[in-house]
């Protein structure tokens, strides 16, 4: 039984360093190559020598990214450069464009910040990005003459992918991060109905259903507004190419709904990241945001203002928009460790975060937190989280699995707990295995194979033409047929089109292909001739004059039995019975042998002549 086999060297029952190694029809994949962002030890990039101890370009097929965000790309210099792997990486477009900006921003954040030395460099990024190969969307794309690979809109973030996996009839998704709503910057994620044997979704949201996204947002509005009505100030960590676009839409029209006076504010290396990028990639942003872009800036608006670092230390309210999201480096940081000690400030996380970040630390109610210089800071600001990242929730998953309908499911991306009660509800919904490896574990999937068979239509004629017996339109197993029974003689073209016919033909195998077809054709098709199969019984008896005489004697007999016209004389010693059953006569010494033939579709004959002659010529 062929299989399907996964293991996650990151993203198994955990959020963060995205990589699933696959093997499918003998080809192996690595999907997305992410880094742990609460890790700055071992446990940051994924354990390569577990995939083999030989050169990973010799294994491994192909990697497929995703989308830029590090937690799917972060460890990808570091395995082609470092580790060593020359083979082809498949991505977006604006992945392409992007990844490069974020490792080095990471890098950057690493060495010379917080003074890193076995890290990769600026070249190797540059080498590194060398290697991949774009994909567009909906495009089928041959990795080789086995594997091919499509990509499809997985909404999330600029230029993200779902991807479909097929060699042969074996075929999986693989969703990477998505989001099945539409949003105020890029459209819903999207897939055909490709029935794969396996699809391996993200599951970070897999027990909330967000509710209605007006409700979060008036939510958030009126947390911001509060808090600057008590005089205070609002931090929120965003990515440059996240919900960032999102946000600062809402906040600019309500602050002119309300008529607002507080200063807000973005760092300015964020707008520049986020205009270059959404100008050059347009045509992967939703329709809304084409139109008006062509107008304006993605950043122009009436009351959000460019930072200056030394706004941070300004008295009285202000809101500020600042990377990286998850509080772990950079600007945000900066800003949260001057406004955490205040009460009256407030910190919004607009997205996940990974363990280990200070994010993450302070979503799980840390009060106090210490950094590796050995300085800490209080928490005594109001930390908000508002649920804008753009992952598929419960719903979403539920949906993307109805529509594409996998034959497998298997979470990844996801904490453990959340997991389970997601994958017990696949479970019973859909009546499929669903599974949830962890980091290092092997799960095999086995698949069935589907054969395609052609028939020809000679045969497929032939046979339609041929009544229908009794006996087989009795044996439909339609549940119609048996209901329709009791209205016996109302033989409608409807019942008459349900009756089933046995097909009898050659199967033919010839260049990768099957075919069901006539005898005939096959003959042709191969290039036999037919070959004529016989059977001879040899009967002795004991008569002993000559032959002629026996001959004429079981003329007459055979005469009587089956009519005169099937029977005649070739020679003294030979006759045939209905131009295909010979019988020869042949003397010896003392007695005869009777010499019957008859080709296998003359069984019948054959067998009744047989037991004409044995009862009238018994030996003695
Ligand atoms: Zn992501």
């Amino acid at each position: 039984m062929p299989e399907i086999k996964v293991t996650p060297l990151g993203a198994g029952q955990d959020v963060g360093r995205s990589c699933i190694l696959v093997t499918i029809g003998g080809k192996n994949i690595m999907l997305d190559c992410g880094m742990h962002m609460g890790y700055n030890d071992d446990r940051r990039f994924p354990d390569f020598s577990y995939i083999t101890d030989g050169p990973l370009t010799d294994y491994l097929d192909c990697i497929i990214i995703s989308h830029f965000h590090l937690d799917h790309c972060g460890a990808l210099p570091y395995m082609t450069e470092m580790v060593g792997y020359n083979g082809p990486i498949y991505m977006t477009q604006p992945t392409k464009a992007l990844c490069p900006v974020l490792l080095e921003d990471m890098r950057k954040v690493a060495v010379e910040r917080k003074g890193e030395t076995n890290f990769f460099t600026s070249v190797m990024i540059k080498d590194c990005m060398k290697k991949v190969v774009t994909v567009t969307l909906h495009e089928t794309l041959q990795v080789d003459s086995d594997l091919e690979i499509k990509a499809y809109y997985a909404g999330h973030v600029l230029g993200a992918a779902m991807f479909h996996i097929r060699v042969g009839s074996q075929s999986l998704v693989y969703t990477g991060d998505y989001n099945m709503t539409p949003d105020r910057h890029l459209g819903a994620a999207w897939i055909d109905k490709c029935r794969p044997d396996l699809l391996i979704s993200e599951s970070t949201y897999a027990t909330t259903i967000r509710d209605s996204k007006r409700c979060r947002e008036r939510d958030f509005l009126k947390k911001v507004h509060d808090a600057v009505d008590r005089g205070g100030k609002v931090l929120i960590p965003v990515f440059a190419l996240g919900r960032v676009q999102e946000l600062c839409i809402l906040l600019d029209t309500y602050w002119d709904r309300m008529n607002l006076k507080v200063p807000i504010y973005f760092t300015m290396g964020l707008a520049e990241t986020a205009n270059k990028y959404y100008r050059m990639f347009i045509t992967w942003t939703n329709q809304k945001i084409r139109r008006t872009f062509v107008h304006r800036n993605m950043f122009d608006f009436k009351h959000i203002k460019p930072f200056d670092k030394s706004y941070m230390d300004n008295p009285g309210p202000m809101v500020v928009f600042a990377t990286p999201g998850m509080l772990h480096a950079g600007l945000s940081l900066a800003i949260f460790k001057k406004w955490a000690s205040n009460a009256n400030n407030m910190v919004i996380m607009p997205g996940y975060c990974v363990q280990g970040t200070v994010g993450h630390k302070i979503l799980n109610g840390a009060k106090k937190i210490d950094f590796e210089n050995r300085t800490s800071v209080e928490v005594n600001l109001t930390v908000e989280y508002m649920s804008f990242s753009a992952h598929a929730d419960a719903k979403g998953i539920m949906q993307l699995i109805r529509h594409c309908e996998p034959k497998n499911v298997m979470l990844v991306h996801g904490e453990n707990a959340k997991m389970e009660f997601l994958k017990q509800k696949i479970m019973q919904e859909f009546n499929i295995n669903c599974y949830k490896p962890g980091n290092g574990e092997t799960s095999i999937i086995p698949v069935s194979i589907d054969l395609d068979v052609e028939v020809s239509l000679p045969l497929l004629k032939h046979t339609m033409a041929l009544p229908t017996s009794s006996s087989s339109s009795s044996s439909s197993s339609s549940s119609s047929s048996s209901s329709s029974s009791s209205s016996r003689g109302n033989n409608t073209e409807e019942n008459r089109t349900k009756k089933q016919k046995v097909l009898h033909g050659v199967l033919i195998m010839k260049n990768n292909n099957l075919r069901i077809v006539g005898v005939n054709e096959a003959w042709g098709d191969l290039g036999v001739t037919a070959h004529n199969l016989r059977f001879t019984e040899r009967i002795e008896v004991d008569e002993t004059g000559p032959v002629p005489a026996l001959t004429s004697a079981l003329h007459t007999l055979l005469s009587q039995k089956l009519g005169s016209s099937q029977v005649q004389a070739v020679n003294e010693f030979q006759l045939s019975v209905a131009d295909s059953v010979f019988i020869n006569i042949q003397d010896d010494e003392p007695g005869k042998t009777i010499l019957l033939s008859w080709t296998h579709q003359d069984e019948g004959l054959g067998s009744k002549l047989l037991d004409i002659i044995k009862s009238n010529y018994k030996k003695s």
